[in-house]
């Protein structure tokens, strides 16, 4: 077999890798990159021949690993794609998100080729999904390919991707979480017989805290909260609107039951509320914790508007549950941050990875009196509020996915998904405790043989 990364370079960006058999082709996903814009933010697609691959397989539904997905299937028009159900349905709602997005930002940036797709295009393509259960072996098309797909502990849906032929086996990570979260339990994988592992790093660049534990940095936000609203101030927390919106909430409703934080409302909007209804809709279909837990109708503080008309209203000791997650221009946390930096009661608390660059990283490093400029157009504006950051990461410590590799023991390690920084340490970590396993942090379009 031989592997290509699709990524224009090595970095947390538009994830999609091809593998090659004597006969067949294959792609593991399909992602658009999360920063950049246009054609730029598509995989290299056109390193593959037009209709010539046999089978796609999706790990999960976050955008850097499907938003490019009905550009890949319009190019490859006649190929099967492979997924969880929960990854398809609730991928399908991120992709039509990606359609209002890239149709907003035609109009405000001139960005012409935008949108890459179309809403109906989505909807044409979905007859070319195809649902698979976790951790039941199928034939990928017509090929004597074998793939299993197994509990990736990261969103909803998330799975690594098992594929065995002519007994060689290689197993895709894709995001993966090996500790559970409040939701989402710990990742299920394999560790036997698998030759090459192709890993994702996405944490490989810092080591976890001396003495982290899930429980205090919980009680550590509990107690921020408390703190704001003696102040008569209100807590904004910017979140991704898939995974890890959901379970924020369901921590808050935790918070709450044991009396560490007091019923106040907590405001969710847009999109985190369509996807909450499909994790609701999942409750009972997946494994997880709180099985049968529905956020919507369950979470007697939760106030969620399927539809907004007018600006969010400011209130004190409330909780907002803001998209996106690193603050981007235009969305909700960045346009609320403008009624809310400005006052001394308030917090904002960051839960997850903020990219350089984004606004929500200029926010968490800024200092109580800094000037900061969140929108290009718009004008700075003073931070008085307090801010908070905290680790509720979806993404496996370092620490966590040695433990697994050392497991595996492969013959092969392909490291992606990660920065240069993560990269190196892991090749130096994996060369000390397993001198017999190469590991290769492949080149965009490189041929590895495996
Ligand atoms: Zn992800
Ligand atoms: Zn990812």
């Amino acid at each position: 077999m031989i592997f290509r990364s699709l990524t224009r370079h090595r970095e947390i960006g538009a994830n999609s890798y091809l593998i090659e058999t004597k006969k067949h082709r294959f792609i593991l996903d399909a992602g658009a990159h999360p920063k950049m814009k246009g054609l730029e933010s598509l995989p290299q697609f056109n390193a593959v021949p037009h209709d010539s691959v046999d089978g796609i397989i999706l790990s999960h539904a976050h955008h850097d690993h499907i938003g490019a997905l009905p550009v890949l299937q319009r190019r490859q028009p006649n190929t099967q794609v492979f997924m969880t159900e929960p990854t398809g349905e609730v991928g399908a709602a991120m992709l039509h998100n990606s359609v209002n997005v890239m149709s907003r930002q035609r109009e405000e940036l001139g960005i012409h080729e935008y949108p890459l797709f179309t809403h109906k295009e989505i909807d044409q393509v979905k007859a070319n999904w195809f649902y698979r259960d976790i951790r039941k072996p199928f034939w990928i098309g017509d090929t004597e390919v074998e793939c299993t797909l197994f509990d990736a502990g990261h969103i909803i849906g998330s799975a690594g991707v098992l594929l065995k032929h002519e007994g060689k086996s290689v197993f895709y990570t894709g995001d993966v979480n090996f500790e559970a979260q409040t939701i989402m339990r710990e990742a299920d994988f394999p560790t036997e017989g698998i030759d090459t592992l192709i890993m994702e790093t996405t944490r490989g660049d810092y080591a976890r805290t001396e003495g982290f534990t899930r429980r205090a940095e919980k009680e550590r936000l509990a107690k921020v909260i408390c703190e704001t609203f003696e102040r008569n101030g209100s807590v904004m927390i910017p979140v991704f609107a898939l995974g890890k919106s959901q379970e924020l909430l369901l921590m808050l409703h935790e918070l709450k039951q044991m009396d560490l934080i007091p019923p106040a409302p907590v405001i969710i909007g847009g999109l985190s509320t369509k996807l909450t209804v499909l994790y609701d809709h999942y409750a009972s279909k997946i494994r997880r914790s709180y099985e049968g837990f529905r956020i919507l109708e369950d979470m007697s503080t939760l106030v969620a508007p399927r539809k907004r008309k007018k600006e969010l209203q400011y209130n004190q000791n409330t909780i907002y549950a803001l998209s996106s997650g690193m603050m981007s221009e235009g969305t909700t946390s960045n346009t609320f941050a403008r009624q809310f930096l400005d006052n001394e009661r308030n917090t904002v608390a960051f839960v997850g990875y903020t990219d350089p660059e984004t606004p929500g990283y200029k926010l968490r490093n800024a200092k109580p009196g800094d000037m900061i400029k969140l929108d290009s157009k718009l004008s700075a504006i003073e931070l008085r509020a307090r801010v908070e950051s905290f680790d509720f990461s979806a993404h496996a410590t370092r620490e966590g996915i040695m433990n697994y590799v050392n497991q595996v023991k492969p013959k092969k390690v392909l490291l992606v998904h990660g920065d240069e920084g993560a990269m190196k340490w892991f090749t130096k970590t994996i060369n000390e405790s397993l001198p017999n396993t190469e590991v290769i942090a492949p080149e965009p379009k490189v041929a590895i043989e495996l």
